[in-house]
Order: structure tokens, then sequence, then C-alpha cells
């Protein structure tokens, strides 16, 4: 279980480098990967082309544009990919305030297949949410 105080800390950092974003303008999202209490790598959100190569449609919504999501990027950044993590997601609008970043189906998929235990994500209400990945992906991924 990750602390308040911990993802108060990730919601602070991410505040600090919102301007820096690639997508600032757009939806910046960010995501911490959290192994044995500490961050070992934090990725971001993207546009990539082309998109079959460098990023992937939101299963639960074909229109949406392909992108390099968050989770993928820090996954990527992360050499040792040890089991048994947690990723704390955050999306901040332009103002900084904060908003719904649940992981979509497609990386929850690959979240599972990589042994992550939960997902923490801000909600549209200012607050943290957790989903266990386990229990996501049987409930709507692997059956
Ligand atoms: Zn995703």
């Amino acid at each position: 279980m990750i602390k308040k105080r911990f993802l108060n800390q990730m919601l602070k950092k991410s505040v600090i480098s919102l301007e820096n974003h690639p997508e600032y303008s757009a939806f910046p999202h960010w995501t911490y990967i959290v192994y044995k209490n500490e961050i070992v790598s934090i990725g971001l959100n993207r546009k990539y082309e082309p998109p079959i190569t460098y990023g992937y449609h939101r299963s639960d919504d074909p229109t949406f544009i392909p992108k390099w999501h968050s989770e993928l990027d820090a996954i990527k950044k992360w050499n040792i990919r040890n089991s048994g993590f947690d990723i704390v997601n955050i999306r901040l609008n332009k103002s900084g305030d904060i908003r719904l970043s649940k992981p979509c189906k497609t990386c929850t998929k690959m979240l599972y297949f990589l042994n992550c235990r939960n997902a923490y994500f801000t909600t549209n209400n200012n607050e943290f949410d957790c989903i266990n990945i386990n229990l996501q992906s049987q409930n709507n991924i692997l059956i």
C-alpha cells in the first residue's frame, strides 16, 4: 500500500514539471513506477508517429488517436523490471487541476503480464483511487 503522503509527493513533482511535459497543451499523464517504496521510473505520454510502431489505441475507444502511453514509457525506461511493483498515474490539465488517469485496457493488460500489483490513479474528484491489476484483468480482459 502506498501512503497518501508519498502519493502527494508524486503529485507535487508532476505539478512542478507540468510546463515541461510534452503534452502540456493537451492531456499530460505521468506514470511513476514504485518498487520497494522507491520511484524507479517516471513515464510521460506523448504523440508518436507512426502510431502503429510507437503507440496504440485505447482498446475501449478505438476512435481515440493512438498515443505513446505514460505506462509504456515508464516500463521502457525501467531496465530492471522486477515483479511486484506498483504504478501511480497522474493527469493534470493545463491549469494544474487533477484529472482522471485510470489505466486503459491495453495498459492494464501489459501491466498484468509484467506482474504489476496495483495501479493508483488520480480521479476527477481531486483524489487518488486504486485498482488491483490481477482482479481488473480477470474481470475485464482475460475473459
Ligand atoms: Zn494506456
